[in-house]
C-alpha cells in the first residue's frame, strides 16, 4: 500500500513526483494542520500541497519532520503569493518560505497566480532557484492555455507542473492534452469539488457500488487513470486514509467515459482570467 502510494510520476526533470498528495488549504495552523499531515504520512502519504498564502507552512514543516521519514522520501509542494510576484520579491518570497516549513528546499514551488504584467518575471526567478538547485522543480498553477503559451515564448525552462481546478464537473480536455505534449504534468486541486455535489451524484453512488469503493475514491481513481496527479484535502483522519485507498482497483473504459461525460465546464474556484486578489 505504501509503495504504491509512494509511487508517481516522472516529471520532465526526471524528479518523481507522487500520484497523490494531501492538500492543506484553509487547515488551520498549528495543532490541525500537524495532526493531518502526521495522519497522511502515517497513512503512506509521501506529498504536502501547501501554499505561503495558506499561512500553514511552519505546522507542515514541523509535522514533516516529527513524522520520522526521511525527507529526501517526501515531496513537498509551496507557491509564491500574487502579492510578491515579480523577481526580487519571488526570490525573497522562496526565502521566507523555506525559514517558515523549516527546510533548505522544496520539492516543488509554484506561481499560484497568473498575475497579469508579473508572471514572467516571477518564472525568471523561479529559473533562478532551479538553476542554482535551490529547488528539485518548479511550476505554474491556474495557468489557462494562453498564460503557458505567453510564458513558454520567453521561457528557459518549461513548467514542469500545472496545477489547477480539475473535476467531474470540470474536465479540462483542451489543457490536460496541451499539457500532455508539452511535457507539462497536470495536478488537480479541489479534485472533489470541495466536497459539493459529486460525492452524492447517482453514478459516483453507482461505481462506488460496483468497485466497492466510495464516491471519493471512485473520483480520485478517475484523477490518477487520466494522468493526472491529486491532491484531495481532509482533516478527517478516516478520510484521509480513504482518500489515499485508491491503488488497488482500476475503473474500465466505460466508467471512465460515464464520468467524463458528467463535464459542464463548471468551476467552484475562480476563473484565472478573472481574478482579483
Ligand atoms: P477538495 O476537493 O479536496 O475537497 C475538500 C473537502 O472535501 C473538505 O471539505 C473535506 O472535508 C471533504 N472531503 C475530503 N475527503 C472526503 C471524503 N473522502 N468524503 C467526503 N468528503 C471528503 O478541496 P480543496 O479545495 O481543499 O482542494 C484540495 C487542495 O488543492 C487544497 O487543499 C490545496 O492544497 C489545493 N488547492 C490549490 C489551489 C490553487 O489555486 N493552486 C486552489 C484550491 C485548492 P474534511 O476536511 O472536513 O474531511
Amino acid at each position: 500500500m505504501t509503495q504504491q502510494l509512494a509511487s508517481g510520476v516522472t516529471l520532465a526533470n526526471g524528479v518523481n513526483m507522487p500520484w497523490l498528495g494531501l492538500g492543506v488549504w484553509k487547515v488551520t495552523e498549528g495543532g490541525e494542520v500537524e495532526r493531518a499531515v502526521r495522519t497522511a504520512i502515517e497513512a503512506g502519504y509521501r506529498s504536502i500541497d501547501t501554499a505561503a498564502a495558506y499561512g500553514n507552512e511552519e505546522g507542515v514543516g514541523k509535522a514533516v519532520r516529527e513524522s520520522g521519514v526521511p525527507r529526501g522520501e517526501l515531496f513537498v509542494t509551496t507557491k509564491v503569493w500574487n502579492a510578491d510576484q515579480g523577481y526580487d520579491s519571488a526570490l525573497a518570497a522562496y526565502e521566507s518560505s523555506l525559514q517558515k516549513l523549516g527546510m533548505d528546499y522544496v520539492d516543488l514551488y509554484l506561481i499560484h497566480w497568473p498575475v497579469k504584467g508579473k508572471y514572467k518575471e516571477t518564472w525568471k526567478a523561479l529559473e533562478k532557484l532551479y538553476k542554482d538547485g535551490r529547488v528539485r522543480a518548479i511550476g505554474v498553477s491556474n495557468f489557462h492555455e494562453h498564460h503557458l503559451d505567453d510564458l513558454l515564448q520567453d521561457a528557459e525552462i518549461k513548467p514542469m507542473v500545472n496545477q489547477v481546478e480539475y473535476h467531474p464537473r470540470l474536465s479540462q480536455r483542451s489543457l490536460l492534452n496541451y499539457c500532455r505534449d508539452r511535457g507539462i504534468q497536470l495536478e488537480a486541486w479541489s479534485p472533489l469539488m470541495q466536497g459539493k455535489e459529486l460525492l452524492d451524484h447517482e453514478l459516483m453512488k453507482e461505481l462506488a457500488a460496483k468497485h466497492r469503493k466510495t464516491p471519493a475514491q471512485i473520483i480520485l481513481r478517475w484523477d490518477v487513470q487520466n494522468g493526472v496527479v491529486t491532491i484531495p484535502k481532509s482533516v478527517t483522519p478516516e478520510r484521509i486514509r480513504e482518500n489515499a485507498d485508491i491503488f488497488d482497483f482500476e475503473l474500465s473504459a466505460d466508467d471512465m467515459r460515464r464520468i467524463d461525460e458528467l463535464n459542464e465546464n463548471r468551476r467552484v474556484g475562480p476563473d484565472p482570467d478573472n481574478f482579483n486578489f
